[in-house]
């Protein structure tokens, strides 16, 4: 099939986006590539700590101004920034292709994502609103208010470069705060569309600020005494190390989301079409780039059945069309640097060396189209997988799949509890009670029922526990109005 416009034709120079114009970085220049063509589609700056620095004096002197607009103005400007979302809709999801390579179908999923989020954050009139009792004794009212703190970083991940950032930032905003998004530096060009998009919606300067780098530039914002909080979604090393820790000890509030490692168990009674075509796109969308990924499949049953459906999931995964995402009958992308597709050989490599049996080897691709190999794999699977195994237990954040079985569902969440992580699990079966009781007792934040990807809407809290997720609240939604604003409580008396 023929490949899609590109919209980026030659390679652009991005620049930060600060107090509402666009400024050239004095840092050093890095290369964005496409990863299924490898060609250069972008330089990007890391910026430098004066320049964080100018961005964040900027957002606070924006504050007092936005925060005293009413509501119902801020909301309007999100009504403008959906407007201009949707009618680039197509453009600014070709372009998550292109730095990503994600398939055009996930790209466009993931800009529909973004946008919902933008449209619940339209509602702010409602959600911010606080409430109050009369009488509290005689006389006296008590009433709450919910208020912005002031100006919020936030940190982003790469591999959903246009979706994530829009977890926080229309709450942040609508709710009256000033913000910084820091995103990935693999893949800063969606972020930086959206800010034209901002800045054609009239928002006013300072409020929504991007600025470029990684490590360094999200040190100057963790150590910034004028950043009130950080909203961050990434690895658990950085997450809970760095991110949580400096949060800590600087006393800005913190919604960490970390890594994962997703089972999805699959019972006897599963309608086994509908399950295998849910794992397909579970363990390999988004070329197991997702949090919500499938990364461990537990089967339960008997010989026979395990079997059965084992080969009827090897045949299916065996079908996959890999390519570059702008070719629409293609239904997986290549990852999206040569760093991760490395880390997904070295855990294959892994993986034998400690027992597993590589029943499907994705090493070597089998490319739609004249593309270099750099980046793609094909899917691999793994039988014989024990919970104890590396890649039983670590993220591997890339096609694989891993399987294990169990005796019964006692036996199915042993091993899920058996994992330090704790974002996503699904359950295949007819069986209501069997459904019921995986919901119940099961310690991930996320739970599918006969689902592969558990991704919350907009209006849902994002959620996760054990080593994926630290704080209280998550993104999204109500959750996320009640990160960015305090909850002050007044006392009213008149004599
Ligand atoms: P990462 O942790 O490497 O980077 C995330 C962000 O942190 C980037 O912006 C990066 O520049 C910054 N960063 C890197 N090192 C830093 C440091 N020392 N100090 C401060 N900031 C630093 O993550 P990634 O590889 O970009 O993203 C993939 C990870 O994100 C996976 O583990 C995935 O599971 C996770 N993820 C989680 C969720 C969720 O909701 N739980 C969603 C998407 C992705």
């Amino acid at each position: 099939m023929a490949i899609l416009e590109e919209p980026i034709k030659e390679p652009v120079f991005l620049r930060n986006y600060v107090g509402g114009e666009w400024v050239e970085s004095d840092g050093a220049i890095h290369e964005i590539i496409n990863p299924a063509t490898q060609k250069v589609i972008a330089k990007a700056p890391s910026a430098t700590v004066d320049e964080v620095r100018t961005a964040v004096l900027g957002a606070k002197q924006a504050f007092p101004d936005w925060r005293s607009t009413p509501p119902l103005a801020r909301a309007r400007y999100l009504f403008a920034l959906r407007e201009l979302m949707e009618e680039r809709f197509e453009e600014l999801s070709r372009i998550q292709t292109m730095e990503h390579g994600k398939t055009i179908d996930e790209s466009r999923g993931e800009t529909r994502r973004g946008i919902e989020n933008v449209e619940v954050a339209t509602g702010i009139p409602s959600l911010m609103m606080g409430y109050n009792l009369e009488d509290i004794a005689s006389g006296i009212d008590e009433y709450v208010i919910r208020q912005p703190l002031g100006v919020f970083g936030i940190i982003a991940p790469f591999n959903f470069p246009f979706m994530v950032p829009l977890w926080f930032a229309p709450y942040a905003v609508a709710t009256g705060n000033c913000i910084i998004i820091k995103p990935s530096p693999r893949d800063p060009i969606s972020q930086v569309k959206i800010a034209e998009l901002v800045e054609e919606a009239g928002f006013p300067p300072g409020v929504w600020n991007v600025v470029h780098g990684g490590e360094e530039v999200a040190s100057v914002l963790l150590e910034h005494s004028d950043i009130v909080g950080i909203a961050f979604v990434g690895s658990t090393r950085i997450g809970r190390d760095v991110i949580y820790r400096k949060c800590g000890e600087t006393g800005k509030r913190a919604i960490v989301q970390g890594a994962a490692k997703n089972f999805l168990v699959v019972m006897p009674d599963a309608v086994v079409d509908s399950t295998v075509a849910a794992l397909m796109t579970s363990f390999y969308g988004n070329t197991g780039q997702r949090c919500l990924s499938g990364a461990n499949l537990v089967v339960v049953g008997e010989d026979r059945f395990y079997h059965e459906f084992l080969d009827r999931v090897v045949e299916a995964t065996s079908r996959i069309r890999i390519g570059y995402g702008l070719d629409e009958s293609v239904q997986v992308g290549p990852m999206q640097s040569v760093d991760g597709k490395e880390r997904v050989l070295r855990y294959i490599e892994h993986g034998m060396t400690e027992g597993a049996r590589l029943r499907l080897d994705g090493r070597k691709p089998d490319i739609i189209g004249d593309y270099p190999d750099t980046c793609f794999l094909n899917p691999t699977i793994f039988e014989d997988v024990t919970p104890d195994m590396v890649i039983g237990a670590e993220e591997i954040f890339g096609p694989v799949m891993s399987v294990m079985r169990a005796k019964d569902l006692d036996g199915a969440i042993d091993i899920i509890h058996n994992n330090s992580y704790g974002n996503a699990a699904s359950i295949f079966t007819q069986n209501g009670k069997w459904a019921r009781e995986f919901q119940y007792r099961v310690e991930t934040g996320n739970i599918g029922i006969n689902v592969g990807i558990v991704a919350p809407m907009a209006f849902f809290p994002f959620s996760g526990m054990k080593d994926s997720f630290f704080g209280v609240v998550h993104g999204q939604g109500l959750e996320a109005i009640r990160f960015f604003t305090e909850s002050k409580v007044v006392i009213e008396r008149w004599f």
